[in-house]
């Protein structure tokens, strides 16, 4: 669905309570951990995502900017309140034409927001990653970037929540440097929560060469669980989800291809998992 169509009517103001950095300093990608307050009841499930409109007039003469950013978390609020955690990556780019640095709208005015700060909301959005109904299934969760913020919530979900999951759960985590990791880092790993859970297992995959901006390394991550991840694919009772930026799409498919004997039969086996709702993706 276009940017465009999304319904924006519905818009509530939220507070920030908190904006922190949550890569390592030394790291050049900024990823902020923001917790918004709404003074209203503003119901969401695990999955979604919420509108976020920054204020203009902008250069490309749009009143308002619109982009959408996945709840990372859940936590509790007052009675009558709502709170909703979002993780957003300082985005800039340089234009190929004049050479020059701009800085992407929404995510830097969010970044830039403190403690106090306005924000107006819409949505929420999407139910992308529905937990199945049957606590034997097993998820394949693959995020990279900020890509993992929708199953911070998810993973969280079906252990806190849920309870007694019996399916096995696979995270895999790609980012281009260690330094990226974020909710997966030596100094703060909110998935060691479940690591004790029989059926959960989470990986990492990293760039061989971060500097280069090479695609992240999945081979290594994937490749090397080959027989369990394939196993899985074969069990009607799997589900995979995908979350990150668009290059994420071309890098697994050179990866489940190599994994699965040729580029062919994996293209119809993803097929034949989409058809069956069994390969969702978020990608943007
Ligand atoms: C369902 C969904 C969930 C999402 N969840 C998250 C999330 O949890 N966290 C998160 O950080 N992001 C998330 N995103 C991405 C987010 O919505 C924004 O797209 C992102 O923050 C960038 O928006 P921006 O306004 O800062 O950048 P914009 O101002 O829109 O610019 C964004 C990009 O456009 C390109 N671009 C624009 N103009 C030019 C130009 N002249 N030359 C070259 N390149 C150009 C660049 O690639 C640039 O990086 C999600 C997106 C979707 C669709």
């Amino acid at each position: 669905m276009k940017l465009d169509d999304y319904d924006k009517q519905r818009r509530y103001e939220a507070t920030v309570v908190s904006s922190q950095r949550i890569t390592a300093d030394e790291s050049d990608a900024e990823i902020r951990e923001i917790v918004l307050e709404i003074a209203a009841d503003f119901s969401f499930a695990i999955g979604q995502s919420i509108g976020v409109i920054t204020p203009g007039p902008h250069a490309l003469s749009h009143d308002e900017h619109f982009r959408l950013y996945s709840i990372a978390d859940t936590p509790t609020a007052e009675a009558g309140k709502s709170r909703i955690v979002i993780a957003v990556r300082r985005v800039n780019y340089i234009d190929e034409y004049s050479g020059e640095r701009y800085d992407g709208i929404s995510s830097n005015y969010l970044c830039d927001r403190q403690a106090g700060d306005r924000v107006t909301i819409t949505g929420p959005y999407g139910i992308v990653f529905e937990v199945p109904e049957n606590k034997e299934a097993n998820l394949i969760l693959i995020g990279a970037g900020t890509g993992i913020a929708p199953f911070r919530a998810f993973v969280k979900h079906i252990y806190q929540d849920v309870r007694d999951w019996k399916g096995k759960v696979r995270l895999f985590y790609g980012a281009h440097t260690g330094l990226e990791l974020v909710y997966m880092n030596e100094h703060r790993d909110d998935f060691a929560l479940y690591y004790d859970e029989d059926t959960f297992e989470a990986f990492t995959a990293l760039s061989p060469r971060p500097n280069w901006a090479d695609p992240i390394a999945w081979d290594y991550a994937l490749e090397s669980r080959s027989e369990e991840i394939l196993e899985m694919l074969d069990d009607p009772n799997t589900y995979v989800y995908v979350a990150g930026l668009e290059p994420v799409r071309d890098e697994l498919d050179d990866v489940f291809a190599r994994m699965t004997g040729s580029e062919e039969r994996w293209h119809r086996r993803r097929a034949e998992l989409v058809a069956g709702g069994r390969w969702t993706e978020l990608l943007y």
